[in-house]
């Protein structure tokens, strides 16, 4: 198959999107990358520092201030899907702490941040062959890209996921509490002034819900090879 430089993956909160795009990312031997992590990693700079999340010149002084690597996972063999620095710091697991989830999207919504984090993810995506992943990569980050996809499903669905997947990590909210932020992060995403989370014109939308990924991937799979054509 030609290969496409850039695979964008939008959606929202606990869509399925990662999982798929990883597996993918894999399948195809293209980098993965994951941008919500670096909202949530000034997130939890803020945090950590003492820096008032509502303070916006603060948080974007910070932001642009911070270093964010993205590691491939070594040998960990935690379940960790990838390795996130924070100023040299391991903080993988700390980036999806309950704390981290409550504040993300107000962080994110501030547009000096987001104008960093967009440059730092397209310099990713001037390597070539990334799968990215996010809220706004088919309509601001890249929006070239060959493929878009918008993967969605059910908040019910949703909640139940990310329920299952704070469980495995130790947290303990029920999923009443998770089905809570998980639609207040929804509405805050998607009414925001910049960048709201919304499909791309030209995206593909794919539904999840009662879907496994792997069925998923072969779609997706079909609808790289039919981009790939069409660019011969
Ligand atoms: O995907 P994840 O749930 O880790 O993203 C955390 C938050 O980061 C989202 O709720 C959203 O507010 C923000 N985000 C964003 N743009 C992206 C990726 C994530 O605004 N491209």
């Amino acid at each position: 198959m030609r290969e496409l430089n850039v695979i964008a993956i939008d959606g929202p909160a606990a869509s399925g999107k990662s999982t798929i795009g990883r597996i993918l990312a894999d399948e195809l031997g293209y980098l993965f990358l994951d941008t919500g992590c670096m909202y949530r990693a000034a997130t939890l700079a803020a945090l950590q520092q003492g820096v008032a999340v509502t303070n916006e010149t603060a948080v974007t002084t910070l932001s642009h201030a911070i270093e964010i690597d993205i590691k491939p996972p070594a040998a960990e063999g935690d379940g960790r899907h990838y390795t996130a620095l924070l100023d040299g710091q391991d903080v993988t697991w700390a980036l999806r702490l309950p704390e981290v989830d409550t504040h993300v999207s107000l962080v994110s919504s501030y547009a000096g941040v987001r104008q960093e984090m967009v440059q730092r993810q397209r310099r990713f995506g001037l390597r070539g062959k990334v799968v990215m992943v996010g809220r706004d990569i088919g309509t601001v980050v890249m929006p070239d890209a060959p493929l878009k996809l918008y993967i969605t499903a059910s908040a019910e669905e949703r909640a139940r996921r990310r329920w299952l997947d704070r469980q495995d990590q130790g947290h303990s909210n029920s999923f009443e509490v998770i089905l809570a932020d998980v639609q207040r992060r929804d509405e805050f995403d998607s009414t925001r002034q910049h960048s709201p989370l919304h499909p791309a014109p030209d995206a593909i939308i794919l539904d999840t819900t009662g879907r496994s990924p792997q069925s998923i991937i072969n779609e997706i799979l079909a609808l790289a090879q039919a981009a790939a054509d069409l660019m011969l």
